[in-house]
C-alpha cells in the first residue's frame, strides 16, 4: 500500500478543497467501522486518505467518535502521518475568530473516553511530553505565513469531554492553562502516536467561548468555519507536498510498545 498522509477532518471540514477522489475504503477493525469510509485520493497531486472525523452525516458527536477504529483504519489504508484540520473556540484575547493555530500542547480534561490501545498484560506508558510531529507543524507555519494568513506557531488546546460546552467558571479557570478549546483531540492524537504516526492540528479559531461576550453556540462556529475554510484548504495543498517524505522523530516515540 502506498504511504499517504491522512485527512481526519472535524466538523465543518468535509470537502477536502481540491480533493481528487479515487477510490472508497470500507475497513473492519477489530474496534468496529471507523467513522465513515477511507476515501483515497489526491491532493495536488499528493496521495491522501479522507476522513470525516463525525461521520459522512455528522452522527457521532464528539464523546462517540469511534476514535479507535479511525486511526486503526487510517494506518491499514498506509498512512503515516494525520492532519486533522478542526474547529476550536478561543481561550486567549491573542487569538482571534478566523486565525489559525499550530497546537503543540494539550491538556485533557475529558472524563470516559478510551485512551490506549495497551490493556496489558504488559504495560505501556506512552512517552508523549511533545505530542505533535514539529516538522509538520513547521511546514504549516511557513505557509500560512507565506500565505499572509493569521497562524500562530504554537497554542495549548484542552480538550474537554463534550458535547456540552464550558461554563464560565470552566472557560475562565482553562484561561490560566491554555489557548484553545476543543473536543476531539483527545485521545485521538495520542492513539496516532501509539501507532508510530505523526500527528498535526491544524485549529481553526471560531468564537471566544463563553468568557467572552456572547456564549457560543454551534450555528456560530459553523459560520465562522465557513468563511474561513479556504485559509486550510489552501495551506493543505501548499503544504502536502513538502510534508511527503519528510523525517521527523514521532515513530520512534512509540517504541517499545507492545505489537498491535
Ligand atoms: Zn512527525
Amino acid at each position: 500500500m502506498t504511504s499517504r498522509i491522512g485527512i481526519i477532518g472535524g466538523s465543518g471540514v468535509y470537502d477536502p478543497g481540491q480533493f481528487v477522489l479515487e477510490k472508497r475504503l470500507d475497513i473492519d477493525t477489530p474496534y468496529g467501522k471507523p467513522s465513515g469510509n477511507i476515501l483515497l485520493g489526491k491532493l495536488n497531486e499528493v496521495d491522501v486518505a479522507f476522513l470525516p472525523r463525525h461521520g459522512e452525516d455528522h452522527q457521532y458527536p464528539p464523546h462517540k467518535v469511534p476514535y479507535h477504529a479511525n486511526i486503526w483504519a487510517m494506518k491499514e489504508a498506509g498512512v503515516e502521518s494525520i492532519i486533522s484540520p478542526c474547529a476550536v473556540g478561543s481561550l486567549n484575547e491573542h487569538h482571534k475568530p478566523g486565525e489559525i493555530v499550530i497546537v503543540d500542547q494539550f491538556i485533557d480534561f475529558t472524563k470516559t473516553r478510551e485512551y490506549t490501545y495497551h490493556h496489558g498484560p504488559e504495560t505501556f506508558h506512552l512517552s508523549i511530553a511533545d505530542p505533535f510531529c514539529p516538522a509538520i507543524g513547521q511546514e504549516f507555519r511557513r505557509q500560512g505565513d507565506r500565505l499572509g494568513f493569521d497562524v500562530h506557531g504554537h497554542g495549548t488546546y484542552v480538550c474537554i469531554e463534550g458535547p456540552r460546552f464550558s461554563t464560565k467558571a470552566e472557560s475562565r479557570m482553562f484561561q490560566d492553562y491554555a489557548d484553545v478549546i476543543g473536543m476531539t483531540l483527545v485521545p485521538e492524537c495520542q492513539l496516532a502516536r501509539e501507532m508510530g504516526m505523526c500527528y498535526c492540528s491544524l485549529a481553526m479559531v471560531t468564537d471566544y467561548d463563553v468568557w467572552k461576550d456572547h456564549p457560543v453556540n454551534f450555528e456560530m462556529v459553523m459560520e465562522t468555519m465557513k468563511a474561513n475554510l479556504h485559509k486550510v484548504s489552501q495551506m493543505l495543498e501548499n503544504a502536502l507536498p513538502r510534508i511527503e517524505g519528510r523525517k521527523c522523530g514521532c515513530a520512534s516515540s512509540a517504541d517499545g510498545a507492545p505489537e498491535v
